[in-house]
């Protein structure tokens, strides 16, 4: 007897994004990401995957191409886009880290099943009917000038909650200029791991006093154990872990130590581990925003289907494009909307 085997067809070419403004974090600024854009093909439906790499979660575009180029000539992926979790091990076995090219074809997967169901993500997932949190936008490192007009354009465009980059030596003067234009908004901060932990102390009792919310990652990704647990209790802030915390083991080991957790697929190498990190965080009573990295609606969309298990969203990546190349979930008066009548993801792409 003959068994026919449909293998699952790769392809990948570069997706490179342009912001409508340089956006900059500690690290430095950038006006374009160059991600790359994953598709799986099998019984003549595609899924589409989208890997963000950077330096700082230790990928280059470099680093995921090769990857690709390594996966579709091999048989790694198997027959079978249903096998999620098995392909998922086989990428890990064969390569450590690299999780937003992993990413990538953990979301081209969970798209493809949508689209051999016929069904959108949220009703495989069952999350129909839940509800989200408002989504926020980014107010990235510029000048005291920038930031101003950065912030009349977000307050004229509606965003119901920012969350300002710091890690300059003029934090305070951004903080104070957002402020002095929107005195109410909700305010969560961004350190990106720039701030000691003298320094993040001195800032958290001034950011209290702005009516921050809490302090994203202001200690850097390796800082010890010890350095979080001081600043922790110094803090009149809460505290979050954003490159600190990869995957539900990194999450583990922080408990006790920070107060909540970002989770970003292109941390956690794609849905099904952010599923196993939102879980572990919710063990460990850690409060959990969903964040991104730049990313076109694809990333962004698919990273929202997980939106009704945390407590914060950060998925503003398509937000600061230029040009988005695809459609996906559309925001709409402080929400990130997807479209569930369209099957996987939900998302297309805008060149047809
Ligand atoms: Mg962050």
């Amino acid at each position: 007897m003959s068994v026919k085997t449909i293998k699952l067809n790769m392809s990948y070419e570069p997706l490179i994004l342009t912001t409508a403004h340089p956006f900059g974090i500690s690290y430095g600024t950038s006006s374009t990401s160059s991600n790359i854009l994953v598709r799986l093909q099998f019984e003549g439906l595609t899924g589409l995957g989208e890997a963000s790499p950077t330096r700082y979660h230790d990928e280059t575009p470099e680093t995921a191409s090769s990857l690709f180029k390594l996966w579709a000539e091999s048989d790694i992926l198997g027959d079978d886009p249903f096998a999620i979790e098995a392909v998922l091990k086989r990428l890990d076995k064969s390569v450590s880290g690299n999780r937003s090219a992993k990413a990538a074809i953990d979301m081209a997967l969970h798209d493809l099943v949508g689209k051999l169901l016929d069904r959108s993500l949220v009703d495989i997932f069952g999350f129909r009917d839940l509800p989200v949190p408002i989504t926020d936008f980014t107010i990235g490192i510029d000048s005291a000038e920038t930031v101003e007009l950065k912030t009349k354009e977000a307050l004229a465009v509606g965003y119901k909650h920012l969350k300002v980059k710091q890690g300059t030596d003029y934090d305070r003067e951004i903080i104070d200029t957002i402020r002095g234009l929107a005195p109410d908004i909700p305010i969560r901060v961004d350190a990106n791991g720039a701030w000691t932990v003298k320094e993040a102390i001195s800032k958290a009792h001034y950011l209290a006093e702005q009516n921050v919310e809490f302090i994203e990652q202001p200690l850097p990704k390796y800082a010890p154990l010890s350095d979080w647990q001081v600043l922790r209790a110094a803090s009149p802030l809460p505290i979050y872990a954003d490159e600190s915390v990869s995957t539900s083991i990194d999450v583990a080991r922080l408990a006790g130590y920070v107060d909540g957790v970002v989770v970003k697929l292109a941390k956690t190498g794609g849905l099904a581990e952010a599923r196993r990190v939102i879980n572990t965080a919710r063990a460990n009573n850690f409060k959990i925003m969903f964040g991104c990295m730049i990313e076109s609606s694809l990333g962004i969309t698919a990273a929202a289907h997980l939106a009704p298990l945390v407590d914060h969203l950060d998925l503003d990546g398509a937000l600061l494009l230029a040009d988005d190349p695809f459609e996906g979930a559309v925001y709409d008066d402080g929400y990130l909307k997807v479209d569930y009548s369209l099957p996987g993801l939900g998302v297309r792409s805008r060149k047809q």
